[in-house]
């Protein structure tokens, strides 16, 4: 083929020119500029047979040291000639990744052909061929650690790898930063990457561009199908269609929709911490009673990709996980966390579970399903955990914590804003504006003693109250009765599954050939662990069950002749310090106060 083309490319050179141009008339030809080659041409000599074999020679050998000097000739990028004996000799490393663990587990297909790989790389005469996996089920978008990645290109900078195998180029990085780096390095050590679509040197410049093509597209790709699946969740979540975990207590039927677990026990324990919590005011008591009860709570474990409720006693956190969530009050909700990125040595790193505000959260429907309480309630219950927090914050009203000081955290600063603290001396207790003090070395703006304050707003609220403390008196009676039996309850929820979980093992155990000793014996000892557990709840049924039958009772009439002599009562030496702050902050938004110095006086707003 090539000796035809070159035939024909000296037949055409050495044919006269078109006779047109050679016979035109020179007034035609006159205005072209004189010193054009045209004018020069030589007159074409007849081609001999001996002229054309000359020239053929001086052709061939032109080309031949083109050839020898320009290593990128046509014929020489095909995949032999990009492996040379000097790649061989190093080593070559299979690259084997999938994204998550769900591909890991499930696309065992793909897995297998990256692994065969190796295979592949003995064929083209490797000797020594090492397979670096330790990045399966880790994404390659470049904000995840990947270890085997960092071996990769610590190998490669070595100079001791001849060929990088992967199934597809964008398996080693999916982030403009990974990728170029890495054909930075293999350009400069002399390595290649291979896979099944071909080989490419990064030093040869074409092979660079198709490299770095491959890159960007497969970053673009990622970035792609992020957007697509994010726009896909965000649109079904917005119309509560959706799927995630629930909480334990909620589950999702065959509609579509969510129910309550119908598992009385679990139904039972999420309203008793909410229950409790309305009653006593912080997730710390509900905790601290739930512990005092040896009272469990559910939660969710997971066992071969399925959910199951296990029962353990509550820490802080189980409290606030149930107290916090707007899915028991009935609300779909969703994106409320956020994740962030931050450079930590020149890496990115990201962590999730950020909480966002309410406002910023994706989706929030309400009466979206059958909630445990209303959405008031949810409300009302945030609101108490927020000044339960008791910020560092002199800006915002606090919950009180006892102490003999009946407004801590209610007193607001009429001067410059800030909420008042307190301050104890040696002879008495005063409540002192000392932040612009302390902060900012401003003057303090106002001081004034504890004792006489406290009393002329107990007096106001006392009055406020009188009226309905009889009424308050007869819920209270009720209410102890209640909380006699809570505690009861969910031991005796308790004592029934334990009664289920024996008989099941001894249905079990009947099952099963006693012949086959082994499997017997065990299931006989199962069978004698559930009979114990069920004795031992039916001791502590029992014991709870004396106690809150010795425990004293409090009758209706007691409780009403105390509701009649309500300031006896509260100036009690006896009566709970918190539970007189709690009362206030019930009443009480907040007040707003000042000294007049001239007149001696404290002025006082009630914002109620
Ligand atoms: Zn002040």
């Amino acid at each position: 083929m090539a000796c035809i083309r070159l035939r024909n490319a000296i037949s055409h050179l050495e044919t006269p020119p078109p006779h047109s141009l050679r016979m035109q008339p020179r007034s035609q030809t006159k205005q072209r500029p004189a010193g054009r080659f045209c004018d020069r041409l030589p007159m074409p000599l007849p081609l001999t047979a001996d002229r054309e074999a000359k020239l053929q020679k001086a052709i061939v050998e032109r080309l031949s040291t083109w050839r020898s000097t320009t290593p990128k000739f046509p014929e020489e990028a095909n995949v032999t000639n990009k492996l040379t004996p000097e790649h061989l000799q190093r080593r070559a490393i299979i690259y084997v990744r999938q994204s998550s663990v769900i591909q890991v587990l499930q696309n065992r297909e793909s897995q297998l052909r990256q692994y065969n790989l190796a295979g592949y790389a003995r064929e083209l005469g490797f000797v020594e061929v090492e397979t670096i996996d330790e990045d399966l089920g880790r994404s390659a978008s470049g904000l995840v650690d990947r270890p085997g990645f960092q071996r990769l290109v610590s190998e490669i900078c070595e100079g001791q790898i001849g060929a990088v195998f992967c199934l597809e180029a964008s398996r080693l990085a999916r982030n403009g930063r990974d990728w170029h780096h890495l054909i930075e390095l293999c350009g400069l050590v002399g390595a290649v990457l291979i896979d099944p679509e071909g080989i490419y040197d990064p030093r040869v410049i074409n092979d660079r561009l198709v490299l770095g093509l491959r890159g960007t597209m497969s970053e673009f790709e990622l970035g792609l199908l992020r957007q697509r699946s994010v726009e896909a969740i965000r649109q079904k979540a917005k119309r509560g269609e959706l799927h995630f975990i629930l909480p334990v207590g909620l589950c999702w039927v065959t509609a579509g929709k969510i129910e309550l677990n119908p598992d009385i026990r679990v139904q039972n324990a999420i309203h008793l911490v909410l229950q409790k919590f309305q009653q006593l005011g912080s997730a710390r008591q509900v905790l601290l009673w739930c512990r005092e009860q040896q009272i469990t709570l559910p939660a969710l474990g997971y066992s071969e990709g399925a959910a199951h409720v296990y029962w353990k006693l509550p820490v802080y956190s189980t409290i606030l996980a149930i107290l916090e969530n707007p899915l028991y009050a009935g609300a779909y909700a969703f994106g409320k966390t956020e994740a962030r990125t931050k450079v930590v040595a020149g890496r990115p790193q990201q962590t999730s579970g950020h909480p966002k505000p309410r406002e910023q959260w994706t989706v929030l429907i309400l009466d979206h399903h059958p909630g445990y309480i209303s959405w008031e309630q949810f409300e009302q219950n945030q609101k108490a955990l927020a000044e339960n927090a008791h910020r560092h914050s002199r800006l915002g009203r606090q919950s009180g914590r006892g102490g003999p000081s009946l407004l801590v955290g209610l007193l607001r600063c009429r001067r410059c804003g800030r909420m008042l603290q307190v301050h104890y001396g040696h002879r008495s207790i005063r409540y002192r504006c000392m932040s612009g003090n302390i902060k900012q070395g401003l003057p303090m703006c106002i001081a004034f003693g504890q004792v006489r304050v406290d009393r002329a707003v107990s007096r106001e609220v006392l009055q406020a109250i009188q009226p309905l403390a009889i009424e308050a008196a007869l819920e209270a009676a009720d209410q102890v009765q209640r909380g006699q039996h809570e505690g009861t309850r969910a031991l005796q929820l308790e004592l029934e599954q334990a009664r289920y979980e024996a008989r099941l093992a001894a249905r079990r155990y009947e099952a099963i050939d006693p012949e086959n000793r082994l499997v017997a014996g065990e299931l006989e000892s199962r069978w004698n662990r559930a009979l114990l557990r069920v004795r031992e709840l039916e001791n502590r049924v029992s014991q709870a069950e004396q106690k809150s039958a010795s425990a004293p009772v409090v009758s209706r009439e007691d409780l009403l002749a105390l509701a009649e002599d309500l300031p006896s009562v509260w100036e009690s030496p006896s009566s709970d310090p918190s539970l007189k702050q709690k009362i206030m902050r019930i009443l009480i938004e907040e007040i707003v106060a000042d000294v007049d110095d001239g007149a001696q006086e404290v002025a006082l707003v009630m914002h109620d």
